[in-house]
């Protein structure tokens, strides 16, 4: 796998490397960032054999950081991922985010019918939880509607 993967994605000297994302997923944690965050040199590959996951997304973004804030809003996304933080072409650290039960203001309500949608002074909050397989089960307080990922 070390190999295949070296062969799609190039080193970087800072920065981050966002893995074990799930297949099809890391276009959607590329979109979180706005686009000032992503003027710089980004490795996606997709589909990636991966002995674990079968199947994974891994992204390398030069010259960024990322705070707890926007680890958190990466892993409601996957939240089986690893990101490692690159300084000097080294791994300085790897971060396996949590995601905390209640997510305020992140999220946006998937339901057209809720009241989040009409009223949009209304800051969004969420139930975060698993489901017994290991997905991520996001549950609306405001209409109580369940979105898995
Ligand atoms: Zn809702």
């Amino acid at each position: 796998m070390a190999k295949k993967e070296r062969m799609r994605i190039e080193r970087i000297n800072n920065g981050i490397v966002i893995d074990h994302i799930d297949a099809g997923k890391g276009i959607d944690i590329l979109k979180l960032f706005p686009t000032e965050f992503l003027k710089t040199k980004i490795d996606y590959a997709s589909y990636i054999d991966s002995p674990r996951m079968g199947m994974k997304d891994i992204i390398k973004i030069e010259n960024l950081d990322v705070n707890a804030e926007w680890l958190m809003r990466i892993a409601l996304l996957a939240p089986d991922l690893t990101i490692s933080i690159i300084r000097n072409a080294k791994v300085q650290k790897k971060v396996k985010p949590t995601i905390p039960e209640i997510v305020e203001g992140i999220l946006k309500c998937r339901n057209p019918k809720c009241v989040t949608i009409r009223e949009t002074y209304l800051v969004s909050r969420f139930r975060v939880g698993r489901t017994e397989t290991g997905r991520l089960k996001q549950q609306c307080t405001f209409c109580e509607h369940i979105f898995y990922d």
